[in-house]
């Protein structure tokens, strides 16, 4: 029986953190202890010494680009995008060719991801038919299928009347509602965060308000109708208050910040390079700080990346043309280590435990123990991450050329290696 056995690692289990071996054997952590696992032929023995032994990283905003838009992205190079950025499980973005807004194509985003086999992939699917904000798809259906996370992503819900309807639905059945909370009629014809670089430029622009009025309504949506609901990609000050207040009521309210977000800032569009233009847009440096505190204290559950492939041809145009999205699962865990500086139980719980459990993903997001499966990420807060190419079909980022403190040396899916830093494995 072959068995793997992460040496001397800082292993992060229920307990909190320990130093100690992790044997996993047959798709599942057999023993943690001291000194364990030796003898047999059919040992492969890794040095974890300085590094941190944790759960599989879980993603829950991937735009794996299939079907419809396989120029940009597809599962298989999404994955191995993924397993090279230490995750074990991605939700993919409903948003699609054909959207997701029915069951038959859940399950075929299901299984592509089991075709490929390098990280589990869940799906989310739409809140409305078509993405197109005019009435509910078939939740029920999409339920059946699998969906926990329900978003029109890349749009918000901005019918508070349907929105409260599909909140109504699926509090009962314990969904979560994720929403792209920008106001359309504030963010119209924008391009970049509203204030003074976007003055000294003479571009249209996008307050912070177009996020914050969003997020204070459906905050009363939450109130009325009792449903899990998610802030996808929060990018401002206010917001995190909001979030802040909503946490103390009890509310069922969670928010993700993406690495982008924590890394970079309004003035960084100053040379209007179209990596560095997204939705919603980086905002302030006292945003990006309060982004940042956010994800320290918890306000701010979860880190996910809005990984949004676009190729060349659609990224390499005026500012102002370009299609909005940046990629970033290869780069995030070196990002939020560099940037942020968390220990490594709030590390695996922002990356890895609280993403699994908002969308509800059995067998991800668990701290190491025996007999949980071993979706496993070595990570070494010590290590430098030169980003200088990338595995995706796509290249728009504003991480290249840019050094990080933080490397992924392993991952492990299922009890299988599929990425060590020499390169993916499979
Ligand atoms: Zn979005």
């Amino acid at each position: 029986m072959s068995k793997t056995v992460f040496r001397n690692g800082t292993v992060v289990t229920a307990n909190g953190p320990v130093t100690a071996d992790v044997e996993v054997a047959e798709g599942v952590i057999v023993a943690i202890g001291e000194a364990i696992g030796s003898g047999g032929d059919d040992v492969r023995e890794v040095d974890c010494e300085g590094l941190w032994v944790g759960p599989g990283f879980v993603d829950i905003h991937t735009h794996l680009r299939e079907p419809g838009h396989e120029y940009k992205e597809d599962t298989e190079s999404a994955s191995r995008v993924a397993a090279a950025g230490g995750y074990t499980s991605v939700v993919a973005m409903p948003n699609t060719d054909p959207v997701i807004d029915s069951g038959h194509l859940v399950r075929y985003t299901i299984e592509r991801g089991r075709e490929v086999g390098l990280v589990e992939v869940a799906s989310a699917g739409c809140v409305t038919a078509g993405r197109a904000g005019e009435k509910l798809a078939h939740l029920d259906d999409l339920w059946a299928a699998g969906v926990r996370m329900f978003t029109d992503d890349g749009d918000v819900v901005a019918d508070a009347g349907l929105l409260r309807r599909a909140m109504d639905y699926l509090a009962q059945l314990g969904g979560v509602v994720a929403q792209h909370a920008i106001d359309p009629g504030l963010a119209r014809a924008g391009h970049m965060h509203e204030g003074a670089v976007a003055s000294g430029l003479g571009m249209y622009a996008i307050p912070s308000a177009a996020e914050t009025v969003v997020v204070a309504r459906d905050i009363e949506l939450v109130r009325l109708t009792g449903c899990n609901y998610h802030v996808q990609h929060i990018s401002a000050a206010p917001t995190v208050e909001l979030v802040a207040a909503a946490k103390r009521e009890g509310l069922p309210v969670t928010a993700e910040v993406t690495p982008h977000h924590l890394a970079f800032t309004d003035g960084d569009v100053r040379a209007t390079d179209p990596a560095f233009k997204m939705m919603p847009p980086l905002r302030t440096e006292a945003d990006r700080a309060a982004l940042v505190a956010g994800l320290q204290s918890g306000v701010i559950d979860v880190v996910a990346t809005d990984h949004a492939p676009h190729a060349d041809h659609e990224k390499d145009v005026p500012f102002e043309h370009a299609p909005n999205g940046v990629i970033g699962l290869e780069w995030a865990a070196a990002v939020v280590n560099d940037r942020v500086g968390l220990d490594p139980v709030r590390f695996f719980e922002a990356m890895s435990v609280k993403p699994a459990a908002i969308a509800r993903i059995a067998g991800q997001g668990r701290w190491l123990g025996v007999a949980e499966p071993a979706n496993i990420t070595v990570f070494d807060p010590q290590g430098i991450t030169d980003v200088r190419d990338t595995r995706s079909k796509s290249r728009n980022a504003p991480y290249f050329g840019r050094s990080y403190t933080g490397a992924v040396r392993y991952t492990m899916y299922a009890g299988a290696m599929t990425y060590e830093e020499s390169g993916v494995l499979v």
